[in-house]
């Protein structure tokens, strides 16, 4: 057989692994590995699919001007400056593709979300890894690391997996400095749980050279529907929808996201409730002397001794159809990341992990 090459730099990507959703053998199982929400979408959005569901033979719309007027409506942002996309990970792929090729770097931290990386090398570009002390992010160390080649700077903000974010100052310091061809992308998809950031929406209003990326996969919800969105100038806007699928989004989708976005009792106490619990994990944790870096997300980076201890763990977890999300990939194998639950599966975690430290394994 022959086996016909991909382009350079494909190979070199590691699959992208989802966090698990089942333990073989073990019923009853809680999964806190994809920070999805606790209490499921809204009411609403279930609704509003119910209600687009004899519609699925026609094509959806291209434009989804319904769903980026009620993200304008209700954020009061610009319509014209956001893109929809199949989560926002197609958006950040958009960006690969359309913004850097061989010879181009792109630039993403050490403790990064894994999609950067894999953007860059499935454009032939090369990634270029920022180190992150105490992981927060480094708007130092990523000035130094930039090139003339740099084309594209990614960071989340709070970041996934530490939770840890970088304010509104030390973002517009990276933005100003950024050599002149490259573009600051700030993937706000835990935005929505830090109160009062707008996840850099004012910053892409005042520059050329910021994009944000925002997801209804968390707080909304609908991780399952795959939508998310970007909000840039309008030169991105225009490149990245000369490129984007046109019936990216399906019916169904852009319905339960419109709902969504507009069922604001619903967000808002999604994310009281998450404040509370997390609050709450985090103590219970260091309780039982696991400590976290304090988390602006809807997850919580619980470290270990080291990386067997943080296994081991995992495992007794696991055994106990306790799922959450060992980061080994990231560089932090002495880490587990657990997704804030529901008041329940909080309590579930925290137990297990006490009778664990307790010598119970
Ligand atoms: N950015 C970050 C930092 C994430 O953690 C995730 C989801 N794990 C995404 C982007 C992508 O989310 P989605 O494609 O579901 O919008």
């Amino acid at each position: 057989m022959t086996v016909i090459a991909p382009q350079p730099g494909i190979l070199e990507i590691s699959p992208y692994q989802g966090g698990k959703s089942g333990v073989a053998g073990v019923s009853n199982v809680v999964k806190l590995s994809s920070n999805e929400n606790p209490f499921g979408p809204s009411p609403a959005a279930q609704e509003a699919v119910r209600r687009v569901l004899h519609e699925m033979h026609r094509y959806p719309p291209t434009d989804h001007a319904a769903l980026r007027d009620a993200i304008g409506e209700v954020l009061d942002l610009d319509p014209a400056r956001i893109v929809c996309g199949v989560g926002s990970d197609e958006i950040l792929h958009l960006l690969c593709q359309a913004y850097c090729g061989p010879g181009d770097e792109v630039i993403h931290t050490e403790h990064g979300f894994a999609i950067y990386r894999i953007g860059a090398l499935a454009a032939g570009a090369t990634p270029v890894e920022v180190p992150e002390a105490e992981r927060v992010t480094d708007v130092d160390a990523i000035l130094s690391a930039c090139t003339e080649r740099t084309r594209l700077v990614f960071i989340a903000n709070p970041n996934n997996p530490t939770g840890t974010m970088i304010g509104t100052a030390e973002i517009e310091r990276l933005a100003a400095g950024l050599p002149e061809r490259a573009m600051l992308v700030l993937d706000g998809a835990y935005a929505e749980f830090v109160e009062g950031y707008d996840g850099g929406a004012a910053l892409v209003e005042a520059r050329d050279n910021v994009v944000m990326t925002r997801t209804f996969s968390k707080l909304y919800g609908l991780g399952g529907m795959r939508v998310g969105w970007g909000y840039a100038p309008a030169h991105v806007i225009d490149v990245l929808n000369r490129i984007r699928g046109p019936f990216n989004l399906s019916g169904p989708a852009l319905a339960a996201a419109e709902a969504s976005i507009r069922d604001t009792e619903f967000v808002e106490r999604c994310r009281a409730e998450n404040t509370r619990l997390r609050t709450w994990l985090a103590e219970a944790l260091m309780a039982h002397g696991v400590p976290s870096d304090t988390s602006c997300a809807n997850f919580i980076l619980a470290r270990f001794h080291d990386p067997e201890e943080a296994a081991a763990c995992d495992s007794f977890l696991q055994s106990e159809g306790i799922i959450v999300r060992g980061v080994g990939g990231y560089k932090l194998p002495a880490a587990l990341r657990i997704t804030v639950g529901d008041e329940a599966s909080c309590r579930r975690v925290a137990h297990a992990i006490g009778r664990f430290k307790a010598g119970e394994r």
